[in-house]
């Protein structure tokens, strides 16, 4: 994931940490470097070349560089300029109207982000009432799609069963919209596995009848050095104002990332990271390039426990974890509140310095063990675990399919973590603070 290419980089610049001067060929030996990892992780050659050019001229200019350690140095320089490579009009803007233009080949998650853009807005209150038109003529499955997802969402969903005609399809949807007070309009139009001239007409035309104020390419990010002549060749026929990289979440390099911009000047307005309906962001260059180059991203850190905390659950939680009060359905409480903010490896790669530890090691399984242990207990027992005897815990492992070890290991981690929590209540923040130091 983004991650490695920027575990590499690091790795690179922390070599010339060692020394206490920088010296020329040392810096171009690092930057050679940087640019066979950039080109390992898919960013386009060109694209590639140039920032190498543009890092060795500015940290080979030591006036720029002042009271930072050569490490630093580049690793400023880096940043700065894979800022460059991403920053742009990464807003979304519904300023001439509430319409917006799906757009993408098969596959690339175009339905899915229809859905998720809908409920994203939605859930911010920057729409109330969105309507998904389901454009796609040619794969019944694909409307069929969008109806189950306008399900789960409880949002609407527009098709027309026996038309082949999309335009009059799109029309009679935007028309129903008005009837039916919608406020937002995403058109989910049809994709191929190739570019071809008859679907880039079709969206061209729909683009020239609606002027979407936003027209949004959706490029799966796994594809690689591709991504970048996906968007030439739509950027060819339909005047794109924005991209969506998807499954972020998975074997992606970031290369395509990294480059669309320079080569396209096509900006990235959001990033798809799950396959869930919840799984999209707006796409902020700055955390992007945080977490890139390891500088974790706390802030998002932050939104994502905002989002799924209840403030005030969240507080009682503390006050019982400081008050000795914490049970096993607490215990429980967390472990699906975790899950739910996408796992363990997920968070822990959102806290700076974190990235440097393989987190393929994470076993996010032991997380369900646990958690089909506990819910193997009766709600007494998860209350007071001390009446725990050795005929329960029998109970229990044959309850969840697991060892009678496993319950052991469980209720001694819950008592050590209690023991912990007693302690942090009774020692003073100066002291908690050295810990860390
Ligand atoms: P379309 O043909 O472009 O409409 O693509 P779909 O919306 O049908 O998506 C294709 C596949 O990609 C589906 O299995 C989706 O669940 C999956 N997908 C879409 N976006 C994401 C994402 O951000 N992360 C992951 N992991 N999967 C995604």
């Amino acid at each position: 994931m983004l991650d490695i290419l920027g575990n590499k980089i690091q790795d690179k610049i922390d070599n010339l940490g060692r020394k206490t001067k920088i010296e020329e060929q040392d810096v171009k030996a690092a930057i050679k470097d940087i640019r066979m990892i950039l080109l390992e992780s898919d960013v386009n050659y060109k694209v590639a070349k140039e920032f190498c050019k543009k890092i060795e001229e500015q940290a080979i200019d030591e006036s720029v560089l002042k009271g930072l350690s050569p490490s630093q140095q580049i690793m400023k320089i880096v940043k700065d300029e894979m800022l460059l490579l991403l920053e742009g009009n990464n807003e979304l803007d519904f300023s001439k109207n509430n319409i917006m233009l799906m757009v993408g080949l098969q596959g690339a998650g175009k339905t899915t982000t229809t859905g998720k853009i809908a409920n994203f807005l939605r859930k911010k209150k920057i729409k109330n009432n969105p309507l998904l038109i389901a454009c796609d003529v040619y794969r019944p499955a694909a409307i069929e799609q969008l109806h189950t997802i306008g399900k789960q969402l409880s949002i609407d969903v527009y098709s027309e069963k026996d038309n082949k005609n999309v335009l009059e399809i799109a029309k009679n949807g935007v028309k129903f919209a008005k009837e039916n007070n919608n406020d937002l309009i995403i058109l989910d139009t049809a994709g191929r596995l190739h570019v071809d001239e008859e679907l880039m007409k079709e969206v061209k035309e729909l683009q020239e009848t609606f002027n979407p104020s936003e027209t949004l390419l959706v490029i799966d990010s796994t594809v690689g050095q591709i991504a970048t002549d996906v968007a030439n060749s739509f950027k060819e026929y339909v005047d794109i104002t924005g991209l969506v990289f998807t499954k972020m979440d998975g074997d992606t390099r970031g290369g395509g990332l990294l480059s669309v911009k320079s080569v396209t000047g096509a900006d990235i307005k959001l990033l798809g990271i799950s396959e869930k309906m919840d799984g999209i962001e707006l796409f902020n260059p700055q955390r992007v390039v945080s977490r890139i180059l390891g500088e974790g991203d706390v802030l998002g850190l932050i939104e994502k426990a905002e989002e799924f905390a209840d403030e005030k659950e969240a507080n009682d939680m503390a006050n019982k974890m400081l008050n000795g009060k914490f049970d096993l359905n607490d215990f429980l409480k967390q472990m699906k509140m975790i899950q739910k903010m996408g796992g363990i490896s997920s968070l822990l790669s959102m806290i700076p310095g974190m990235n440097k530890m393989n987190l393929n090691s994470v076993d996010e399984s032991e997380l369900k063990k646990v958690q089909s242990i506990i819910e193997s207990m009766t709600d007494e027992e998860r209350k007071q675990p001390l009446i725990l005897n050795a005929s329960r815990r029998k109970r229990i492992a044959m309850g969840c399919g697991r060892e009678v070890r496993d319950v052991n290991s469980l209720i001694k981690r819950f008592d050590q973590s209690k023991k912990m929590m007693k302690q942090m209540k009774n020692m003073d923040m100066n002291k908690m603070m050295n810990m860390f130091k």
